[in-house]
C-alpha cells in the first residue's frame, strides 16, 4: 500500500553504510520508516530525513517496517542545526515528543500542532530556550498523565496556598496542612507561583507566547518539579536532556572565565 501523510522527523538514525531509518511524526501519531539511501550526499530523500524537517511524506507499507518513497520538503528548520544550543534543544524536545506520542493514527493532532509552534518559537526566539523546554515538559507530563491538577493539593486536593514543598514520591505538591505529616527528606520548598505556572504551561499556545516574567526562584523550581516528574515520576531518562546539560555547563563555565 502507498500513501502519503504529512509529518516531522523525530528522530534519524544511520542503518550501514547509505540507509537511515526515521521516526516521523504525523498529524496523527509516529511512525518508524526506512530510507534507502538517504544518507548518500546526493539523495534525493537527504533533505528530508534531518530532524525536524517537514514535508509530505510518500510512504510504502508492505509487512514489516515501511519503506520512504519520496519526500516534498516544506521546511527544512536549517537554522535549527546552525547553531549548537538550538541543535541540543531541538533533538531534546525531539526525544520528549517519542516518549509521549502514540503510535500513527491513534495521536490527537493538537501534539503534532503544537510541535510545529514549538520548533518555530525555538527559531524565532532562541533566548528562550529555556522556557520553552519548560512549557514543552509541562506538555508532556500531561500528555503521559503524570500531571495532577497543579493548582490543587495532591494528597488532600484542596486549592493551594504557600509555603509549598513538591513532593518527588507523591508526584505533586503539598498543602501546607499535608506538610505537617510529610518525610521532608523526599519534598522541596517551591514558590507558590510554581504551581499557577505549571498549570498555564500546560495550557500556553506557542504561537501567542508573551514575555514572561518569573523569578529566579521559580525559575528554578520549575525545572527541578519538571525534571522530577519526569524522571522520577514518568520514569524516563533522556539522552538528549544529558547533553543539553554538558553543553549549558560549558556555556557557564566559559562565561565565568571571560
Ligand atoms: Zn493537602
Amino acid at each position: 500500500m502507498l500513501y502519503n501523510t504529512e509529518a516531522i522527523v523525530t528522530k534519524s538514525v544511520r542503518y550501514g553504510e547509505n540507509d537511515a531509518i526515521v521516526t516521523l511524526m504525523t498529524p496523527t501519531g509516529r511512525v518508524s520508516l526506512m530510507a534507502r539511501s538517504a544518507m548518500k550526499p546526493q539523495s534525493r530523500l537527504a533533505a528530508g530525513v534531518r530532524l525536524c524537517a517537514q514535508g509530505t511524506y510518500f510512504i510504502y507499507q508492505g509487512r514489516g517496517m515501511g519503506k520512504l518513497q519520496q519526500v516534498d520538503l516544506m521546511a527544512s528548520r536549517r537554522r535549527l542545526h546552525e547553531n549548537l544550543d538550538s541543535a541540543a534543544y531541538a533533538a531534546y524536545f525531539c526525544e520528549l515528543l517519542l516518549a509521549a506520542a502514540p503510535e500513527r493514527p491513534q495521536a490527537d493532532p493538537a501534539m503534532y500542532r503544537q510541535f510545529i509552534g514549538l520548533l518555530d518559537a525555538l527559531i524565532a526566539r532562541p533566548q528562550d530556550a529555556e522556557l520553552l523546554a519548560r512549557i514543552w515538559e509541562a506538555k508532556i507530563c500531561a500528555w503521559l498523565g503524570v500531571s495532577p491538577d497543579w493548582r490543587l493539593c495532591v494528597r488532600c486536593g484542596r486549592p493551594l496556598a504557600g509555603p509549598l514543598r513538591y513532593h518527588v514520591q507523591e508526584g505533586g505538591i503539598l498543602c501546607r496542612d499535608c506538610l505537617q505529616s510529610t518525610d521532608y527528606n523526599r519534598a522541596f520548598a517551591v514558590p507558590e507561583a510554581t504551581a499557577k505556572i505549571l498549570h498555564l504551561f500546560e495550557r500556553a499556545v506557542f504561537e501567542k507566547l508573551g514575555k514572561m516574567n518569573i523569578s529566579v526562584a521559580t525559575t528554578r523550581a520549575l525545572k527541578q518539579t519538571l525534571f522530577y516528574q519526569l524522571t522520577e515520576f514518568a520514569g524516563l531518562s533522556l539522552k538528549s536532556r544529558d547533553i543539553l546539560h554538558h553543553l549549558l555547563d560549558a556555556t557557564v563555565d566559559e562565561e565565568g572565565r571571560s
